[in-house]
């Protein structure tokens, strides 16, 4: 599809009628569709065209899901031959050829000690099921309860998964300090900010009288996505896998949206080199389609039959789907192009921080980054940082919609514009996002004058 979009005088009557009828039917609880609200009828690569006729640049890629895009051929193709085939679509954890065939490559992608030695539980379809099976393993295994997780996390929806996420308050979870070295908690930021939050957790560990009870084991995300794109360094990472190791705490790693690629790595944890005890995944290991796994060391497999179970574990097209990806994102090395592009697009994202006051940061690995939107008239702190503008942030969001470009927004204070594009993405392609974010952000600041809190203008959408 070509890049350019043609923008109709007057949005087709039929798209207004369907954005109407959701509005009116569906729940208050929807997300992406109220700052979104587009109607995709269509898509391949990087483009989805809505009904309006409209073509956008799709950087949300589905939360993450899509390595390779919409609709990519490879995907179209497996899912067309196990229909064919006549194979049953349904059917529970029983074997099938198309699942052996799946666990086979997603084994051939992993660390040689879990590729060896792992176990694999195939879950219920999204991301969070999986965190709680990864739960329920280590509980077993440990005979502990309590978790260790950390501020600004996301691991899903569901009750456990949502305790140990940022946002919640748990008794059960120990929130720890995350590396954040734009808003460090520790006010000094770097290595020298890492270091400090691994001290921490480390003293927790140790100090008797923490109040902090041997864990059933530690969560984290090599890169926080949702938390608004925060890279963990990878001294940081090796730090946390030793502490855990030498406390026999087991590690689970969630690369629900790090995964397949997508940090410049087949697996984010292969920056640091660490292999965790569990590893979760989904997004896009099911091609598009819902699929979600752990895969964990065999001496944690002490659960009983049953321990966790659910009805939608053996999705066959997601799995055909997700076996496609991952031999097309490993054979065509797509996780360094992902490192490489990533970098370029960084560094561009980089010199347009030095011309725009509100860019409080730019960050990311691989094809997630982030900009961190910020109140350009507030003070900065000791470490340079100003207030998040979560305002200001929604304005860009608006205008890149306007100017065909689906961003998402992330972060402690959702002020930060996230781009998690293809990984099969042109130069050319990189090039137009960026050209689109860059014209946006220029005219969200135009739009929106002054500091926060002054009176909207024009722009439709924007919720005080
Ligand atoms: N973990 C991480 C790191 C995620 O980013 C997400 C979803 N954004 C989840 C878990 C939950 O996945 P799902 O929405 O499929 O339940």
């Amino acid at each position: 599809m070509a890049l350019t979009e043609s923008v109709p005088a007057a949005a087709p009557p039929a798209h207004q009628g369907i954005l109407r009828r959701q509005s009116l039917r569906e729940s208050a609880a929807r997300t992406y569709a109220r700052s979104l609200p587009i109607v995709p009828v269509r898509a391949r690569g990087l483009t989805i065209e809505g009904a309006d006729g409209r073509r956008y640049l799709d950087c949300l890629s589905g939360a993450g899901t899509l390595a390779l895009g919409h609709n990519h051929p490879v995907v179209l193709e497996a899912i067309r031959a196990v229909l064919d085939s006549g194979a049953p679509l349904h059917i529970l954890d029983l074997a099938t050829p198309v699942k052996d065939a799946f666990t086979t490559e997603l084994f051939a992608t992993l660390p040689r000690e879990l590729a060896e030695k792992g176990r694999i539980q195939f879950c219920g379809p999204a991301g969070t099921d999986a965190v709680e099976a990864a739960f329920t393993l280590v509980r077993t295994a440990t005979g502990r309860e309590g978790l260790m997780a950390f501020s600004g996390a996301y691991h899903g929806m569901t009750a456990q998964a949502l305790a140990a996420s940022g946002g919640a308050q748990h008794t059960g979870v120990v929130r720890l300090p995350y590396p954040y070295d734009y808003r460090c908690p520790f006010g000094t930021g770097g290595e020298r900010g890492a270091e400090l939050a691994a001290r921490w957790t480390q003293s927790l560990l140790d100090d008797h009288k923490s109040g902090v009870p041997g864990p059933a084991g530690m969560i984290l995300e090599p890169v926080q996505g949702e938390g608004g794109v925060i890279p963990a360094p990878d001294s940081w990472l090796r730090r946390m896998r030793e502490l855990t190791a030498a406390r026999r705490i087991p590690l689970i790693v969630d690369e629900v949206q790090t995964g397949v690629g997508r940090t410049g790595a087949f697996w984010a944890i292969e920056h640091s080199g660490i292999v965790p005890d569990v590893l979760v995944l989904s997004k896009a290991i099911g091609g598009s389609l819902p699929l979600a796994v752990i895969v964990y060391r065999e001496e944690l497999d002490g659960w009983q039959p049953g321990a966790h179970a659910g009805t939608f574990r053996g999705n066959q097209l997601a799995m055909a789907a997700g076996r496609a990806t991952l031999a097309y994102v490993r054979d065509n090395g797509l996780d360094r192009r992902a490192g490489e592009l990533g970098a370029r697009m960084l560094a561009r994202l980089t010199s347009l921080a030095g011309a725009h006051d509100c860019i409080g940061d730019v960050r990311g690995r691989g094809l997630m980054l982030g900009v961190e939107i910020v109140d350009r008239d507030a003070a900065a702190d000791a470490h340079g940082a100003r207030p998040a503008d979560p305002r200001l942030a929604a304005a860009v969001q608006h205008a890149c919609l306007d100017r065909g470009l689906i961003v998402e927004l992330g972060g402690r204070h959702s002020a930060v514009v996230r781009l998690l594009p293809p990984l099969t993405i042109t130069d050319e392609q990189a090039d137009a996002i960026l050209d689109r974010l860059a014209d946006a952000i220029a005219a969200a600041v135009r739009i929106l004058p002054g500091p926060t809190g002054s009176s909207p203008t024009t722009m439709r959408g924007i919720s005080p």
